[in-house]
């Protein structure tokens, strides 16, 4: 008896180990829900996009909650090349205003238009192709370097894969693995630390080239090399993409064309960083404040 049910625990951890990996696999390769309304299955198909979204009277509620309005008439327009940040205290909506653009969920009213084109009149993957994202907290999955950073362009040479890994600060540290871009990572292979992950996640968008960029920025707190590194391939991913930020750093924030203040599901402020910064009583200004005290 003693054996078998070690051996059960056994076959418990690999089922475990197997839904922990198909889990991160599955956050990895962005492989999420096709959207609840009916996409036509014909849509638009660009090879380039220049960038130009607009969300007009966005209003969203998550099909599970419908009693619950998420999001309420948000309204802005991004042009091309030009990066805008979301504020806001945690739960406001950002994430979920980053994520309706590429079509996640059927919006509750308004429309998202991107280069003039409502989003639901492009192919999906096609749409897709042309947006990066770059998450909070980057998985890699459980393959080469090499592989990990071409995820998303299948067919770049090594040629391309190591300039994407040099924009991104991570060659350094690939290149003094022995086995270079042939590395493993992941639990069977090298542990890379947090900073070192999302520079892999970094060059992965820099080799894709997207016109369109999501970056949702870490919160956990990385060394300051590290965090220098991080903001650096960062600076050189952003350079003419029009990007949405998920903003928390104060760094990042003042580069920013616009920032949105969200609150509630609504965009309660908008405009510069010294616009904002200087509204007295405003939700941005005292957002800062807050950050100036705690750090
Ligand atoms: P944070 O800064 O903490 O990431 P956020 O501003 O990005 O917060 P969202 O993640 O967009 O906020 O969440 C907005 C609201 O929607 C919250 O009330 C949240 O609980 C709810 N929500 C988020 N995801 C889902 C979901 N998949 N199903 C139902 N409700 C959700």
């Amino acid at each position: 008896i003693g054996a078998s049910v070690a051996g059960l625990g056994e076959l418990y951890g690999k089922v475990q180990s197997i839904l922990g990996a198909t889990e991160h696999i599955r956050e990895v390769l962005d492989e999420t829900p096709e959207p609840t309304h009916l996409a036509p299955t014909v849509g638009l198909v660009p090879a380039q996009i220049s960038g130009d979204i607009r969300y007009e009277h966005v209003a969203f509620h998550y099909p599970t909650r419908p009693d619950i309005a998420v999001l309420q008439d948000i309204d802005f327009h991004i042009k091309p090349g030009e990066k805008i940040a979301l504020v806001g205290p945690s739960g406001a909506g950002k994430s979920t205003i980053a994520s309706l653009l590429m079509q996640f969920y059927q919006l509750s009213g308004g429309r998202i238009l991107v280069d003039g084109h409502d989003v639901r009149d492009y192919d999906l993957t096609a749409l897709r192709r042309h947006i990066g994202i770059v998450p909070q907290e980057t998985l890699l999955f459980g393959g080469t370097i090499r592989e990990n950073i071409a995820y998303g362009k299948p067919t770049a040479t090594d040629d391309e894969i190591m300039a994407a890994a040099r924009q991104a600060n991570a060659w350094q540290f690939i290149s003094s693995f022995p086995e270079g871009l042939d590395a493993v990572v992941g639990d069977r292979g090298i542990k890379l630390s947090g900073g070192q992950r999302q520079r892999v996640a970094i060059a992965r968008a820099i080799l894709k080239n997207p016109a369109i960029l999501i970056l949702d920025e870490a919160t956990s707190a990385l060394d300051s090399e590290s965090e220098k590194l991080v903001q650096g391939a960062l600076d050189e991913l952003l350079q003419h993409r029009t990007s949405i930020i998920i903003a928390h750093r104060l760094s990042t924030i003042r580069k920013v064309d616009k920032i949105l203040v969200i609150d509630g599901g609504r965009i309660v402020e908008a405009g510069s960083h010294d616009e904002l910064s200087e509204r007295e009583g405003g939700l941005y200004a005292n957002l800062l404040r807050l950050q100036f005290e705690l750090s």
